[in-house]
């Protein structure tokens, strides 16, 4: 009896070891990849216990930690900027290519704002959705630059537009719903889909079509299950910018479908190298269906001060405000108060700001050509040029083979110690984003750079 149970369990526990083994070495290789252990000699007795280790850590880890961790990823963006962070530390002059904020200061008058904020004693606890001088001086804004009438209850703040958007979709979202999101897309919009448990329906664009869709794609996407449009405009990373006939076209798919909410990302609204911004807001039957996610990170260089803010409808208003108070309460005091600053006095400092992006993008857009096989739409907007450059899969320098976007993007960083994005993490795997700001002279160096280090490439 003894013997059979030894028996019934060898038959089992043998091909398990037997599996183990041969998938052993994929697994090393995904850890080797996946923890950059790429240094390890794999063949050392030392290293495979180090490798057993880390999967039973790994495993452990898995075991402790909730199912949401699972769903999405890490922000590749914070990703290329820490392994360009970690080559600087050792002394490696990298040019940082990858970070999506302006290298310029806050304006003085928004900063002395916040100094008079603090030295008034604006330290305690805020309203959920923001102070009221806030509220009003973003509804002011929205009078001044796009015409559009909105009133505080309209209005929640949030630490960043991030927050803001995180806020609307998970308002908006639910499990099984549809959130179409039109390719290239910021990096954070399909994985706040995925905590929200909605699905991601993707809607391809290309350089040729300027990375916009059409109303025939976006009818296209839509089922019975779509519940939310989300894009940017102008677009990180593409660079594109829709103008008011293209929203329109799109507009006149909405009202075809009456059940979908509109969140549209207007970040960049001040860096458009083309002319006035157009907001899908404009059209008076839709405004109520969308949610405009704006924030005074990029067009008045103030990404640590945490400060977003949404406009829209009062019941999602209101919504986000409830979610809200239970994530994070009202953001930073002292940015509210430099925020209504900011908002309600002088834009020069932010047009200057985009005259520089101006010509940084004509500069960047002269170098690119002098690089065989990329190709480069002309960003509209924003400050990134977003190459396809695919030319480069396949090529090998003796030692690293290109096989993707990820790969181009190490390559990169080890041998020009250039820092980029890989396009991969906006949906879109032939390209790169590379922005451009950082000054004129680290433009230069950088391009000189990537276009020593490509050429090695055969
Ligand atoms: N939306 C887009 C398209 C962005 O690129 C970013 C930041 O990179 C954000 C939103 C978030 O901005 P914030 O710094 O206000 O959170």
């Amino acid at each position: 009896m003894a013997d059979i149970t030894v028996c019934r369990h060898l038959h089992g526990f043998l091909p398990s070891v037997l599996c183990f083994c041969i998938l052993w070495p994929a697994m090393v290789n995904i850890l080797r990849k996946n923890f950059k252990l790429e240094t390890l000699n794999c063949n050392s007795v030392f290293c495979n216990y180090h490798y057993l280790c880390l999967l039973f850590k790994i495993i452990k880890i898995t075991m402790q930690l909730s199912s949401i961790l699972q769903r999405f990823n890490e922000p590749e963006t914070l990703k290329m900027a820490k392994l360009g962070r970690e080559l600087r530390a050792k002394g490696i002059d990298v040019i940082d290519l990858s970070l999506g904020e302006p290298d310029f200061d806050t304006p003085q008058h928004i900063k002395d704002a916040a100094i008079k904020a603090i030295n008034d004693n604006w330290s305690h606890y805020t309203p959920v959705a923001g102070f009221a001088d806030l509220k009003e001086a973003i509804c002011t804004k929205f009078k001044r630059d796009n015409n559009l009438d909105y009133k505080p209850e309209n209005i929640v703040a949030s630490t960043g537009a991030k927050q803001s958007l995180a806020n609307a979709i998970l308002a908006l979202a639910d499990d099984g719903d549809e959130v179409i999101i039109p390719t290239p897309y910021w990096v954070t919009y399909s994985e706040l889909v995925k905590i929200a448990r909605a699905k991601v329906v993707e809607i391809h664009t290309t350089p040729e079509a300027g990375f916009k869709i059409t109303p025939a794609q976006l009818e296209a996407a839509i089922t019975g299950n779509t519940k939310v449009f989300l894009f940017s405009s102008p677009c990180n990373p593409s660079g594109a910018v829709y103008n008011k006939a293209e929203l329109e076209g799109l507009a006149e798919v909405f009202r075809k479908h009456p059940g979908i909410t509109i969140l549209s990302d207007e970040i960049y609204e001040y860096i458009n190298f083309i002319g006035s911004h157009e907001s899908i807001a404009q059209f008076a039957d839709l405004k109520d269906r969308v949610v405009i996610i704006n924030g005074l990170s990029k067009g008045f260089a103030m990404t640590g001060w945490r400060l977003g803010y949404i406009a829209a409808h009062p019941d999602i208003a209101k919504a986000c405000e409830k979610l809200q108070g239970q994530f994070t309460s009202g953001t930073c005091s002292i940015a509210q108060k430099a925020g209504v600053v900011a908002l309600t006095t002088d834009l020069r400092p932010s047009m200057e700001m985009v005259e520089e992006f101006t010509r940084r993008r004509a500069r960047v857009m002269e170098l690119i050509k002098e690089i065989p096989g990329i190709k480069c739409f002309e960003p509209e907007g924003a400050f990134y040029i977003f190459p396809d450059i695919s030319y480069y899969f396949g090529k090998t320098d003796g030692e690293t083979t290109i096989e993707n976007s990820a790969d181009f993007s190490m390559y990169l960083l080890n041998n020009a110690h250039v820092s980029s994005v890989m396009g991969d993490a906006f949906g879109e795997p032939k390209c790169v984003r590379f922005s451009f700001a950082n000054s004129l002279p680290n433009i230069e160096r950088a391009w000189a750079r990537i276009k020593e280090a490509l050429a090695k490439l055969k």
